[in-house]
């Protein structure tokens, strides 16, 4: 069995209960150390071996993986966030599967929901977007024909961009093209929960200035929507006039 965490945002009290009591019993670990805040792994047994994954390739770690395996081991695979999220997860159990291995999964809290905290903002703001959008922009690495930046843009839903800092004068052009006002707000959250986290704020015009004048080049979040500004309706959900499953109405 191997077990794969998500290590949380940064802040290693971000971890789940079960995700720790995993690590911290793990006799092999294997973490994404380009990512993952080594804090999470400050109880783990003294005796345990730990790989950092920035150094291996897929095949290096499924062989980690399967040796200790095979040698009795409890082996803990932890990944930023939440795994589900551009975890690169689905090809490790796949292969695992291939060799007669199971696997299982804790989640985390991923690092959309912890720049969200961090921000004090509702992505499904009443009004103004009850859609959220995850992606990236295409890079190195190409995205579906059909998930393009500009045509998910289209629908002007609050929009959560992953892994794109470092484009983020053509990120802002192409959400502009897409029909987002220039107005519209965006927030780049950097490291959200680490101790040297960094917040900007501004709109499509004057994000890309303000990320390059800090110096912001990776592991930031771009987030894009009125979701940000101040305007929004209340939820029906605590309308003193609404009905729910829970609550009468009081109102006429
Ligand atoms: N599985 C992770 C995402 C891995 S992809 C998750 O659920 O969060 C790596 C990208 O995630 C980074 O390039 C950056 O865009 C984002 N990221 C990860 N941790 C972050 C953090 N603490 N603050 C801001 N962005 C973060």
């Amino acid at each position: 069995m191997i077990t794969f965490v998500g290590a949380g945002p940064g802040d290693p009290e971000l971890l789940t209960i079960k995700g720790k009591r995993e690590i911290d019993s793990a006799d092999v670990i294997i973490y994404a150390g380009s990512l993952v805040n080594p804090d999470v792994l400050r109880d783990a047994k003294p005796s345990a071996e730990i790989h950092n994954s920035a150094h291996m390739n897929l095949d290096e770690v499924i062989d980690v993986m399967g040796k200790a395996v095979s040698d009795g081991k409890k082996v803990v695979r932890v990944h930023t966030g939440d795994p589900s999220i551009y975890g690169a997860i689905r090809e490790q159990m796949d292969r695992l599967k291939q060799l007669g291995i199971e696997s299982e999964v804790i989640p985390g809290v991923s690092s959309f929901l912890a720049a969200a905290s961090v921000l004090k903002k509702e992505y499904t703001l009443p009004s103004k977007s009850q859609t959220v959008i995850i992606t990236r922009m295409e890079g190195r690495t190409p995205v579906p024909p059909k998930e393009k930046l500009i045509d998910l843009a289209r629908h002007n839903a609050s929009m959560v961009i992953f892994l794109s800092i470092s484009f983020i004068d053509e990120l802002s052009d192409t959400l502009k093209k897409a029909g987002y006002r220039n107005d519209t707000p965006v927030a780049v959250v950097y490291k959200a929960t680490w101790p040297d986290q960094k917040i900007l704020i501004g709109t499509l015009d004057d994000i890309a200035g303000k990320v390059k004048a800090e110096g912001i080049d990776r592991t930031a979040l771009t987030v894009v929507g009125d979701f940000l500004g101040d305007e929004y309706e209340l939820s029906k959900l605590y309308d003193k006039n609404f009905t729910t499953g829970f609550r009468k109405g009081t109102g006429e």
